[in-house]
């Protein structure tokens, strides 16, 4: 189906902004930005996203919404824990995750990224993280937009 991924992220800030003590904010660079889609799964992309946020930051997170040529462009940014340069190729493998013994306090399974992949590529899109260690992370999620 046709949808309007300003309209999905908003409402699953919302979700989350009733759930957690924790601003997430929508930067939207327009109103709409349309995609075809599946809604449930690029739901949960943007749910594992914005859950790992939550998990390894304690600041604002910052959700922005734009489109680039025939590109829409979501970019979910964090100012947490970051992660080193080696581990960024790594952390949208099955299973990987970067500090074990902590991670294990925090849960999970290091499955999401993964998972987020295989959806965003089914979609012929992309996922990237640019990341500094010890300042935060910016995953961005590119999907081909509906014509
Ligand atoms: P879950 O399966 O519950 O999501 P997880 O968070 O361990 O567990 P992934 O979402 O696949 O699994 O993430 C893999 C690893 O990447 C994490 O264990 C963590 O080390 C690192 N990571 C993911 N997102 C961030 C982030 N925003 N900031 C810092 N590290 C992150």
């Amino acid at each position: 189906t046709t949808i309007n991924l300003v309209n999905l992220c908003r409402k699953s800030i919302s979700t989350f902004t009733g759930a957690y003590d924790r601003a997430i904010t929508l930067i939207n660079e327009q109103e709409n930005v349309m995609i075809y889609a599946n809604e449930e799964q690029i739901r949960q992309v943007v749910y594992i996203l914005i859950s790992n946020a939550l998990k390894y930051s304690d600041d604002e997170i910052r959700v922005s919404v734009g489109q680039d040529g025939h590109q829409a462009i979501l970019e979910i940014e964090d100012f947490g824990q970051g992660i080193r340069p080696d581990d960024q190729a790594k952390v949208f493998e099955r299973f990987y995750r970067v500090d074990k013994a902590r991670s294990r306090e925090t849960g999970g399974t290091g499955l999401g990224l993964s998972i987020a992949k295989t959806i965003v590529e089914a979609h012929e899109g992309t996922i990237s993280v640019s990341s500094t260690y010890g300042e935060g992370s910016i995953f961005t999620v590119k999907l081909p937009i509906e014509e």
